[in-house]
């Protein structure tokens, strides 16, 4: 084997120019690196295309012997392998796409240290001959990637990543971990340290707010989207933009409805810009043929249609960096998922137009979309009310996105657990919120009732109850359980359930309540449950916008 630079930061910076041609380091990366090399754990939480895997990549130049990249997307692996392989560095995959033999000489090829990165999904681990294999190898480093698949608070949990920490656990010579991610709340990075068992982890939360977007929300009835789209889309000709909906039913229809109105409504107006021999929108959706689908990416990547309404199947692995606007037909189901869809705009850093359309029916469209969502064969029925449940809570945050009246950018960057930075500037990109004033309710008085409700149970029970109990439920359950007897039974008779449940899931948005984890999930007090006491406590949420009366961008 070639002779190895000593693992310094120095040498990782040579590394980075020598084998990968960038001049400098982006945020986070070279700190990762640094304690990798100093043999230390790392949690490192990236947004998507901030460079994550150049943070395990140089390590395993640097250091001496092999690291294993446990990756959940065998359909990414070739790639990821070619890529190394183009730049010099020796890498591999082993998985079920190959032959018996085949997984055979590449372990083989690894053991004899001809291989300094290995891919492999966490399945493999599983498997003995894998496991033969590392315990007598030597491992330097293991990458894991999309680590938040570990933990059941997240949107893509995998049953095969709670095996990595036993994996690692089982190694003769613990080497240093490194998990990575793209999405991951506070719960959700605590849960990666505790099942991936990192030890004393540096954990860096790098670069999520997206200063050169601008985020903008409206509340529209579904009639209306069509026509506000069109005249969204003629007002910018010339520009790319993605319509993300959420049935494929509803791609079709909306591009042929585009189709239609957008040049119409661009001649009226004078507006050139949209080429006359070419659709405006082609569809995407997954239940396309695949020709068909590759033709419809064809064109919008390399700009003979501006516009593309798609499916959420649209954007793993599509690269467009002048996307000029990103709209949203429908409220998505997770933060996570509006983020990275919402981000596909302005990769290239030039201000571009995020615009989330929703209404109510979404939200109780999501919610069904949940309850009768499929069983999984792979989890055991506790585990299923286990991600059934966190799937409402990421869903709760998405609501509590767009009823907020804060900042946008704030609530985001926040939300994936990093302040914005710059004090006194917060909203960096611009947002619909900071331009506008509200039309509140007050809910000062439910709020109150239901912290003390929360009081009066104990902080033991989950939301379904309290709202019950306020509401003066005479439920056998509650009944017998004596609920009936506490201060707050009853104090809520005269107000709806659905508007109770609004104003809690604003209150878990905003801190005064916190859902603690578990089988049964119990609704607790937040940090700022104190201030819901305090004298002068004032509570409201956001009912309508009105425009008409813009704040002024500076104030
Ligand atoms: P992630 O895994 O975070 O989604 P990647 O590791 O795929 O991101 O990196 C995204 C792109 O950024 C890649 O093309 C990569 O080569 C490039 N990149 C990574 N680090 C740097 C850097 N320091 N300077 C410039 N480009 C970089």
């Amino acid at each position: 084997p070639e002779p190895l630079d000593p693992p310094t930061p120095e040498a990782a910076l040579k590394t980075l120019r020598e084998y990968f041609g960038y001049e400098d380091f982006r945020p986070g990366q070279a700190e990762l690196i640094e304690a990798i090399l100093d043999g230390r754990d790392v949690l490192g939480v990236m947004p998507t295309g901030s460079g994550k895997s150049v943070c395990y990549q140089i390590p395993s130049l640097l250091l001496h012997g092999i690291t294993i990249v446990i990756s959940p997307l065998i359909s990414l692996m070739r790639d990821q392998v070619d890529g190394a392989n183009e730049i010099g560095i020796p890498a591999a995959f082993v998985n079920t796409t190959q032959s018996p033999a085949e997984q055979e000489r590449v372990l083989d090829a690894a053991y004899a240290g001809e291989v300094k990165l290995l891919y492999v999904a966490p399945e493999r681990l599983e498997t003995q001959r894998f496991r033969n294999f590392a315990a007598r190898a030597d491992i330097a480093l293991i990458a894991v990637d999309e680590a938040h698949c570990v933990s059941q608070w997240g949107q893509d949990f995998r049953s095969s990543y709670l095996g990595i920490g036993e994996f690692i656990a089982s190694l003769p010579d613990r080497p240093t971990v490194a998990a990575f991610t793209a999405t991951a709340t506070q719960r959700v990075r605590e849960d990666i340290v505790h099942l991936l068992g990192l030890r004393d982890p540096l954990v860096l939360v790098t670069g999520f707010d997206r200063e050169n977007l601008y985020f903008d929300m409206l509340e529209l009835a579904n009639r209306d989207k069509a026509n506000w789209i069109a005249r969204a889309v003629a007002a910018r000709p010339g520009e790319s933009g993605i319509i993300y909906c959420s049935t494929r039913k509803v791609t079709e229809e909306l591009a042929a409805t585009l189709n239609v109105l957008v040049p119409q409504l661009a001649r009226a107006a004078g507006r050139d810009g949209f080429d006359p021999g070419m659709p405006v929108a082609v569809a995407y959706h997954g239940g396309m043929p695949a020709a068909q689908r590759e033709q419809a990416q064809r064109d919008f990547v390399t700009d003979r249609v501006p516009l593309v309404v798609a499916t959420n199947a649209f954007g793993m692995g599509i690269d467009k960096s002048n996307v000029r606007y990103v709209i949203h037909h429908n409220m998505p189901e997770s933060i996570e998922a509006y983020y990275q869809e919402a981000g596909r705009a302005g990769r290239d850093g030039e201000p571009s137009r995020c615009t989330l359309l929703w209404n109510e029916s979404d939200i109780v469209t999501r919610r069904r979309l949940l309850d009768n969502a499929g069983t999984n064969e792979r989890l055991s029925a506790d585990e299923q009310e286990m991600v059934h449940r966190s799937k409402l809570r990421l869903l709760d945050a998405m609501i509590g996105y767009c009823r907020t009246t804060e900042c946008l950018h704030a609530y985001m960057t926040r939300y994936f657990g990093q302040a914005l930075e710059k004090a006194g500037d917060t909203c960096t990109g611009g947002c619909v919120n900071c331009e506008s004033t509200f039309q509140t309710v007050d809910v000062t008085a439910v709020a109150q009732s239901v912290s003390r409700c929360v009081h009066d149970l104990g902080q033991r029970f989950g939301t379904g109850k309290v709202v019950a109990v306020l509401r003066g439920s005479k439920a056998q359950d509650i009944l017998n359980r004596g609920l009936d007897r506490v201060p707050t039974y009853g104090m809520l008779a005269k107000v709806g359930e659905p508007q109770i449940r609004d104003v809690i899931g604003q209150m878990v948005a905003d801190g005064f309540l916190f859902v603690a984890p578990g089988r049964l999930p119990l609704l607790q007090f937040g940090r700022r449950a104190a201030e819901t006491a305090a004298p002068g406590f004032h509570y409201e949420v956001k009912r309508t916008k009105r425009k008409s009366e813009r704040k002024p961008r500076t104030a």
